[in-house]
């Protein structure tokens, strides 16, 4: 794949090579390329509406990035649905994305309610949301699929799967075993919507894979924001199997369905709130620990105090199982998402578990997603212009110098030859 890249580049490079530092009234040669463009658009005769839709998106790049970038995430729900129940209406999703970007941007209206002792350490993750609107094939999309299964609901654990080392849970991400195959997971945050049966281990509302690149992530964290994966037994090399699924009570607030699973403890949505923080790399707040070594077992997070075991769905403000680092004594964080407290009380991310999200982001989801800035897409050196110097641009970053642009023209999260050929479509007008 590089090796065709880079001899594409080379006719590039010798197709405009006269042309390099001309940047005025320079005529491009009609060249191989546009053949290559108008057999797309024989091929597809919404090609060149979709190439106008994503130059009109435009202002758009990965980076550089800073703290101050807002990363935007497309999520796409595949509803499975065995009776009208499980179909769950569009709203709901519509309810549901908002809620996370409440919670995210730390905009939700119960924020006053975070404790003064964690007031400080409350941050904004800076992390949003949204309904993919162009899938896989780049055909527009509202974000959501809709599927019938024959299957009444899909187990998480049966007792095989403990020797066999599998999840049955999965099969609801593989088309030939009742599911749907997920869009590509290192573009799409995939979320199924299904009726999580309750098996041999008990009924469950939520399950994440963390990421493949977890540990390389972690590197670029700071020694506070360092959770342990390691440990983590259920670990999965397989892309294919990474994204979110949740039970189709515990969907979005509003939720018509809510009361079906008998609980009143999970009916604001935070329950995909907390599966997208293990999916960004956070492990639950009392570190997992079970039976009597709770204060032992910590979730590598600085700022987020020991905690003997999860908060059992409620809201006990009371609740100081641990003696701190430097005998410091803190409460039970049971405001914070990654606990199990009720969703009525929790409403913060740690400054520290915002650092572990970001990262993940960055070095582990790096396809993911996006980030608005000031500059117009093909301007790959914002100059303010759209030139033959950005076409230069596009040449060094292939060619290994690592800067990222506006070039991605056809937002599939590569700079390659496509880009170049499309920002000669975009200069030239053809
Ligand atoms: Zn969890």
């Amino acid at each position: 794949m590089i090796k065709i890249v880079l001899v594409n580049l080379y006719f590039v490079v010798r197709l405009f090579g006269n042309s390099f530092y001309s940047e005025n009234n320079f005529n491009l040669p009609h060249c191989g390329f546009d053949l290559l463009i108008h057999q797309k658009m024989k091929n597809d005769n919404n090609y060149k509406l979709k190439m106008k839709n994503i130059v009109s998106q435009s202002k758009k790049s990965i980076n550089p990035l800073s703290d101050d970038d807002v990363y935007k995430i497309p999520v796409v729900f595949h509803v499975l649905y065995n009776n009208d129940e499980q179909n769950i209406p569009d709203y709901i999703f519509d309810e549901q994305i908002q809620q996370l970007n409440l919670d995210y941007r730390r905009q939700n209206t119960n924020a006053i309610d975070t404790r003064e002792v964690f007031f400080d350490i409350a941050g904004d993750a800076k992390i949003e949301f949204y309904l993919a609107e162009i899938d896989s094939e780049g055909d527009s999309t509202n974000g959501i699929t809709r599927t019938f299964t024959q299957n009444l609901g899909f187990e998480f654990i049966e007792y095989d799967d403990l020797i066999l080392g599998e999840i049955t849970l999965n099969n609801v991400k593989k088309s030939n075993e009742g599911g749907i195959d997920p869009w590509d997971t290192e573009r799409f945050l995939n979320i199924w919507v299904c009726n999580i049966e309750g098996g041999d281990f008990g009924q469950i509302m939520g399950f994440t894979y963390p990421p493949i690149e977890i540990n390389t992530a972690l590197n670029f964290t700071s020694s506070d924001a360092q959770p342990i994966w390691s440990n983590f037994s259920f670990q999965v090399e397989d892309s294919s199997l990474q994204g979110i699924v949740i039970n189709y009570t515990a969907i979005g607030p509003l939720n018509p369905q809510a009361e079906a699973d008998g609980l009143n403890h999970n009916d604001l949505g935070r329950t995909l709130v907390h599966e997208v923080g293990h999916y960004l790399g956070l492990r639950h707040i009392w570190g997992d620990a079970i039976l009597n070594n709770g204060c032992e077992m910590d979730d590598g997070i600085n700022d987020t105090p020991f905690q003997a075991n999860f908060s059992f769905y409620n809201c006990d403000f009371s609740m100081n199982s641990c003696v701190d680092e430097g005998g410091l004594i803190l409460p039970d964080m049971v405001e914070n998402y990654m606990d199990y407290s009720s969703e009525h009380c929790m409403n913060m991310f740690t400054v520290n578990q915002i650092e572990v999200m970001r990262a993940v982001l960055q070095y582990a989801r790096p396809h993911l997603f996006t980030i608005d800035i000031n500059c117009e897409m093909g301007d790959l050196n914002f100059d303010g212009d759209i030139n033959i110097n950005d076409i230069i641009e596009i040449i060094n970053f292939v060619l290994g110098n690592n800067f990222y642009f506006c070039g991605d023209l056809n937002n599939d999260s590569v700079l390659n030859i496509i880009d170049a050929v499309l920002l000669v479509e975009l200069i030239t007008g053809t």
